[in-house]
């Protein structure tokens, strides 16, 4: 069964490899293509948009895709809305892997903020040590308050630069470790961090660092998603291609 994994993110490449090899599935991981060096795959990859929800449906025909599974990440809603409405009207099985948001513990300053601009606007009008661990476009928004000194840490190099006096750049990919965020924060002395509630371990050290420092983070409100059938577990996924593949033999 030619099987479409939506991908970008740690869990469509550990459910790829475990996927692989089997020789009652022909995989295919699908990429948007935006980080200049992606980390290599376990199985054949596809790379760039395929062209909106038209696009999307005309590869389910042309490549016969018996299911779809999207891996992508939590903030990833146009295609995965592309994906519930594609594969509603071509009539492909379709389940979301999906990562539960990071719970709020005791001690976490947290604070919710609908989207960037409202993450720039709540920084306020007086200076401060930000830590930015957004994507690299996302930043961008952050030049409308220059007055702030920024960390931005992300996974290809901000090119251009922020247009603000004060940036440090920090070129990294996770997982992080909680010493290594701690002395990142601590060291640039930062008051404040914007992010996304991303779930999952690769980037939750920043949050326990944060806690542990009394750092307060504005966290962006996860998009809406699609009403899909979806998981949290590689298990239960793996477990669903089965359940796919016996109802169609
Ligand atoms: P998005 O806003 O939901 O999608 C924008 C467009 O990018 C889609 O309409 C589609 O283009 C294309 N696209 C997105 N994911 C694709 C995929 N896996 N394969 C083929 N085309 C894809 O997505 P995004 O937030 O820019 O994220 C892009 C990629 O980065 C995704 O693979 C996501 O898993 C990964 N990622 C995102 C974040 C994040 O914070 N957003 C973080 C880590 C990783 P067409 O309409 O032309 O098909």
């Amino acid at each position: 069964m030619p099987l479409l994994l939506l991908g970008g993110t740690a869990e469509a490449r550990r459910l790829a490899g475990r996927l692989a090899g089997r020789d009652d599935l022909k995989l295919t991981l699908s990429l948007a293509g935006r980080t200049e060096n992606p980390v290599p795959q376990p199985v054949p990859v596809r790379t760039g948009g395929f062209g909106g929800v038209e696009g999307l449906a005309q590869f389910l025909r042309d490549h016969a895709i018996g299911a779809v599974i999207d891996a992508t990440h939590p903030y990833a809603a146009v295609i995965s809305r592309n994906a519930a409405t594609a594969c509603a009207a071509v009539g492909v099985p379709l389940l979301a892997l999906r990562r539960a948001p990071w719970a709020r513990q005791a001690g976490d300053l947290w604070r919710d903020v609908a989207d960037v601009p409202a993450a720039v606007e709540a920084l306020g009008e007086a200076p401060r040590r930000v830590f930015l661990a957004l994507g690299r476009n996302e930043v961008r928004a952050f030049a409308a308050a220059p007055q702030h000194s920024y960390v931005i840490r992300s996974v290809d190099p901000v090119v251009p630069p922020l247009a603000v006096p004060d940036a440090a750049y920090v070129v990294a990919r996770g997982p992080f470790a909680e010493d290594d965020e701690r002395a990142l924060l601590g060291g640039h002395g930062i008051e404040i961090i914007v992010a996304k509630n991303s779930g999952g371990a690769a980037t939750y050290a920043k949050m326990a660092a944060a806690r542990a420092l009394g750092i307060e983070v504005l966290l962006l409100r996860r998009p809406d998603m699609p009403e899909v059938e979806a998981v949290e577990s590689l298990d239960e996924a793996v477990a669903w291609v089965e359940r796919v593949m016996a109802e169609r033999s």
